[in-house]
């Protein structure tokens, strides 16, 4: 999963992108309209508590990625994300480098989980997503880490690289609500999921940010380790899509309260397959889609000494990728400035 570091995001300020008519963006929700997050109405008719139940005891055969391990991790065993039964948590804070309406004024309330599913070569947080670096801590401590962010005013709670420990989210899920969280969920994925697992957080996760990686196959597995990634992300955006729609709701200070804004890392010579990702969010799920398209790519880990993966994106590369953003007929998104581009 390409994650968003906090040093390249520092620099790279996020432009709106409405290429094409910025007069269909999101547009706020009125204030005081007594909106509030799904999983409190999942939490008071008890449904939020089966669903941890039944997602935790499925750890026994664990099937929570397209991997599809089966190992019991109840009882010690690992499948391919090296995770057990309980979360792995590598740091949580706030976070003002996401897109504006997730960060906002007060920043989002990231978690950044250990492990990964995926194993991409060039991962900026390796040594949390693939080395493993962070603390093993009990459901009901990831509970209050949230609680705790939503007093330091986050705006909401950010999952990153969540996949592997969607069932343990969904079960602290049921204790923070019960604590008085009221922010909302954001769920930022590598965008390899399954869709029972989307289904099972179906009203849990107010906000969904999946990765667009690639529009090969080929390439998705050769430098992110991802088995049959284009039906699993298509899959997965449709599920996604077919929750929330393409309407990003925002309160009355533009923070975002539900919807999807999908990303797009512009890698070097094409390997992401821009122009290909694109036409299809904007043909098979639709134009207003908010889409993210990032420059911020830099050759960490397993990809510095790589013969295509070893330098940075330049900004004709970047530039290729808006034109392919307007060619597709995208409506709303954001870029990111081309400071952060090689020279
Ligand atoms: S979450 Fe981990 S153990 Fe479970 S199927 Fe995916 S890689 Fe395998």
């Amino acid at each position: 999963m390409s994650r968003i570091s906090h040093s390249a995001l520092r620099a790279a300020q996020r432009t709106p992108l409405h290429l094409r008519s910025a007069g269909r963006r999101a547009q706020p929700a009125p204030a005081a309209d007594g909106w509030e997050p799904g999983y409190l109405r999942l939490h008071r008719s008890g449904e939020l508590a089966a669903r941890a139940r039944a997602a935790m005891a499925a750890l026994a055969r664990c099937q929570v990625c397209p991997r599809a391990c089966a190992v019991n991790r109840l009882d010690g065993g690992r499948g391919v994300c090296n995770s057990g039964a309980e979360p792995v948590v590598a740091s949580w804070n706030s976070h003002p480098w996401e897109e504006p309406p997730i960060s906002g004024t007060a920043g989002s309330g990231t978690i950044f989980f250990s492990r990964c599913t995926g194993k991409c070569c060039f991962c900026q947080n390796f040594s949390i997503s693939q080395l493993g670096y962070g603390n093993q801590v009990s459901v009901q401590r990831l509970a209050e880490m949230w609680l705790e962010l939503q007093a330091r005013g986050c705006h909401n709670i950010n999952f990153v690289t969540p996949t592997h420990f969607a069932p343990q989210i969904v079960a602290a899920a049921d204790i923070a609500a019960a604590g008085g969280l009221r922010v909302p969920l954001v769920y930022n994925t590598s965008g390899y999921e399954t869709v029972a697992t989307l289904r099972m957080l179906e009203g849990v996760i107010d906000i969904w940010l999946p990765d667009a990686k690639y529009a090969n196959d080929a390439v998705a597995r050769r430098i992110s380790g991802f088995p049959n990634y284009l039906a699993h992300n298509r899959a997965a955006l449709r599920e996604i899509f077919r929750q929330v729609g393409d309407e990003l709701i925002l309160d009355e200070q533009s923070i975002a309260r539900r919807g999807m804004i999908i990303r797009h890392l512009v890698l070097p010579d094409g390997l992401d397959g821009a122009a290909e990702v694109l036409r299809w969010i904007a043909t098979e799920l639709s134009p207003r889609v908010h889409v993210s398209l990032m420059n911020q790519y830099f050759p960490t880990h397993q990809a510095v000494n790589d013969p295509v993966l070893g330098r940075k994106i330049t900004p004709e590369e970047y530039e290729a990728a808006l034109e392919a953003f307007e060619a597709a007929g995208l409506e709303n998104g954001w870029m990111q400035e081309h400071e952060e581009c090689a020279t």
